[in-house]
């Protein structure tokens, strides 16, 4: 599938919200709280090994402590919050490169932070945001070297070994435990708009879409392993008549409530369903002519029996045409033929009834 053609009239007013760039945000401030504290401390093992002056050591506290509270706040308050956390994150790789040259390009470390800052990048911003960083973070380390003195020692002590122990073993983790509930949570996005796709709002059925999709598939199950399937189409008697004398919202509250009723009676693998306008659809799987006509009859007593409370004078009744699969349906539409011919024959003979066809 390409990517989806842009129609404004599908914008959703809900996308204009801040709320989930505010999100990107708290996260990335989380992330952004526990990798500079992270990576302080092989930094702070070399600085010591390399009596750097206090200067340095304030530098090193703005970062860990100050940095990630100011990018809150700037991304919070910005009028793009994601566009601005972008460059928060651009920035957080310029102080990692002058930090690699402050520590004299101390191998381990230095391989452990240019690790950490590229997963960290990748993960929010993908290779974009990693193009965006890395002059950003070239840029900060020739800076910074050159003006150290060019410092190059690439040998590192046991200890600092042990300090950067906390970065590999739990940032990594940490990003992967936030990647990893982020594609939780799409899945099931994913399967709620699955369901949305299949739904018809007014009735809260099936659509027509899932319908014919179970329908289609309970055709072929027959074929290929004779399993009996039943099909109803229930359509409401005089609905015309109904929403002319009670007004249309009354006829929706009837589809809603009719609605329930084919819920109620679907058992295990049934699927009730909005055919389309005042016509509902009952594929009853695994079933006989005989279990279909003891549903059909239990639909059509439960929704005569409907009583509505805005309009107690108020009935509704509905016909229902049934039929069985039979080896002469070639496809789904032949079957829904018989059924249709069968629900045609119910009206015909007087609405309120039940025909087997
Ligand atoms: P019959 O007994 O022959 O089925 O008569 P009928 O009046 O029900 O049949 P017809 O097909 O002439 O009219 C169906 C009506 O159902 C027309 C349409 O306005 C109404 N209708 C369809 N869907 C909805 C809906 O979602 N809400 C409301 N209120 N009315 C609907
Ligand atoms: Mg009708």
């Amino acid at each position: 599938m390409g990517p989806l053609k842009h129609v404004p009239y599908y914008d959703n007013i809900a996308d204009r919200s801040r709320t989930p760039a505010l999100r990107f945000v708290s996260r990335i401030h989380r992330m952004r709280m526990l990798g500079t504290a992270l990576c302080a401390l092989p930094i702070a093992s070399v600085l010591l090994e390399r009596d750097a002056p206090g200067w340095v050591w304030t530098a090193l506290l703005f970062n860990v402590l100050v940095w990630p509270q100011i990018a809150w706040l700037l991304a919070g308050r910005a009028r793009d919050p994601a566009a601005l956390e972008y460059r928060n994150l651009v920035l957080d790789a310029a102080a990692g490169g002058a930090w690699i040259a402050a520590i004299g390009v101390g191998l381990i470390p230095t391989a452990v932070l240019l690790s950490v800052l590229a997963a960290d990048r990748f993960a929010a911003g993908g290779w974009r945001l990693v193009a965006r960083a890395l002059p950003a973070l070239l840029a900060a380390f020739a800076v910074t070297w050159v003006l150290a003195g060019r410092p190059f020692e690439p040998e590192t002590s046991t200890r600092t070994m042990v300090a950067c122990l906390p970065l590999i073993l739990g940032y990594q983790l940490a990003l992967s435990a936030v990647t990893w509930r982020l594609g939780r949570t799409i899945a099931r996005h994913n399967r709620e708009l699955e369901r949305i796709t299949r739904t018809d709002s007014a009735s809260n059925l099936p659509n027509r879409r899932h319908f014919d999709a179970r329908a289609a598939h309970a055709v072929k199950l027959f074929k290929r392993s004779g399993r009996q399937a039943a099909l109803l189409l229930i359509d409401i008697d005089n609905f015309k008549a109904t929403n002319d004398r009670y007004g249309h919202g009354m006829g929706d509250i009837v589809v809603r409530r009719v609605g329930e009723v084919l819920r109620g009676v679907a058992a295990g693998d049934d699927v009730p369903a909005r055919f389309g306008g005042d016509e509902f659809a009952l594929l009853l799987a695994p079933a006989d002519r005989e279990r279909a006509l003891v549903v059909a009859e239990r639909v059509r007593i439960g929704i005569a029996d409907l009583v509505f409370e805005a309009e107690p004078g108020m009935r509704c009744t509905v016909s229902i045409g049934l039929a069985e699969t039979r080896s002469a349906h070639a496809a789904l539409a032949d079957w829904i033929r018989d059924v249709d011919a069968a629900l045609y024959r119910a009206k015909a003979a007087g609405r309120d009834r039940v025909e087997a066809g």
